[in-house]
């Protein structure tokens, strides 16, 4: 199949740990930002087939396990008020929040759906005008303009039973946040490919001046993200800290004009509180002034304040999402938490490192 066979080829593979190995002089530590790119290094073995010296530690690119559990909570109490309606997409509803998780709720009773799009949501509550239809909004920038589009849509159809709560965040603030910390052991970064093919690469030029790493926007299949590591080991050995791009088959430097203006009409950037990392400063969307009237936590009467993150004390996803300690490092791994009781957040999603760990038995 194009672009998946020639990217999935054992030979090359080969060919290209051989290439980094070449090239590696000395110690390494690389993070990749996306729980997509973590899910195929640890399925199809990278980090076994470059050189030890390499150091892969794995970001926290994966949006359902940054919502906080204060928002997961509203989430289920707005989802048990009567009449109302609450979408999301499918791993939210397994993410614990406090004490319960949405699946739960609706199995007492509440009405909670999943969805492949914010615009179902859109059709349910033009379909039933005595329902308030909730959108629980999550993800990245990949996520957020179809998200905007639903906005503008049920604004446009005049919908008054149709808000979102908006968990959407952005990967540039977590970087620098990530930089920040002066504890940090980021040499280089794999940015992520789907990310940057709906905004474009050009704010991350401003990152790796100011940081003085080298950034590579990266694909997914093994192909890439060999590629991606080599190209960060080549700028690393030569004392370089440049924006590069390997996944040029789906991004441009300007990103998607389109979705970027989408995002710009609805959205307006705000302090946002990351599980697992504290707030982070412009880190996170909400919707603007003139799009409030969409806006669930008003809607319902719940603030955006005291998100607290009160974890399992159990969980170590604090650590994992900072890149400063492996899923297979927690003691409750495979043990007390697992795929199907899962104690954290990186455990139930899809991109989560924790599920990554467990479903290609990593121990
Ligand atoms: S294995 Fe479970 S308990 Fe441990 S960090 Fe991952 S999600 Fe948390």
């Amino acid at each position: 199949m194009k672009y998946i066979d020639e990217y999935r080829d054992r030979q090359l593979a080969h060919e290209y740990a051989s290439a980094i190995a070449s090239i590696t002089t000395r110690p390494w530590t690389l993070m990749e930002i996306c729980g997509g790119q973590t899910h195929s290094i640890v399925k199809h073995g990278i980090d076994r087939l470059i050189p030890s010296e390499i150091t892969l530690i794995h970001g926290p690119g994966c949006p359902v396990c940054v919502t906080p559990i204060a928002l997961i909570d509203q989430a289920i109490a707005i989802a048990s008020q009567p009449n109302v309606t609450l979408c999301s997409f499918g791993d939210m509803l397994r993410v614990p929040g406090s004490s319960s998780d949405l699946l739960s709720a609706k199995a007492s009773g509440a009405d909670v759906r999943m969805v492949y799009s914010p615009l179902d949501a859109v059709k349910l509550a033009q379909q039933d005008s005595h329902r308030q239809v909730i959108f629980f909004a999550v993800g990245f920038e990949t996520t957020a303009p179809i998200t905007a589009l639903a906005i503008a849509q049920a604004a446009q159809l005049g919908l008054d039973n149709f808000s979102i709560l908006c968990a959407h965040v952005l990967v540039p603030p977590a970087m620098e946040a990530i930089l920040s910390n002066p504890d940090h052991m980021m040499q280089g970064f794999l940015a992520a490919g789907h990310v940057c093919t709906v905004m474009g690469y050009g704010e991350y030029e401003a990152i790796a001046q100011r940081y003085q790493v080298p950034i590579v926007v990266t694909g997914f299949e093994p192909i890439d993200i060999l590629q991606g590591i080599y190209l960060c080991i080549k700028q690393l050995e030569a004392g370089k800290a440049e924006v590069e791009n390997q996944y040029a088959r789906s991004v441009k430097k300007e990103g998607n004009q389109q979705a970027i203006a989408m995002m710009q009409e609805v959205f307006e950037a705000t302090n946002r509180q990351w599980r697992g990392l504290a707030e982070i400063p412009e880190s996170g969307l909400r919707l603007k002034d003139k799009y409030a009237a969409f806006d669930a936590q008003k809607r319902f009467n719940y603030e955006d304040n005291a998100l607290e993150i009160s974890e399992s004390p159990l969980c170590i996803s604090g650590l994992i999402l900072q890149g400063t300690s492996k899923p297979h490092q927690c003691p409750s791994f495979g043990k007390a938490c697992t795929p199907e009781h899962p104690l954290g957040a990186p455990m139930v999603s899809s991109e989560g490192a924790c599920v990554a760990y467990y479903q290609h038995a990593v121990r």
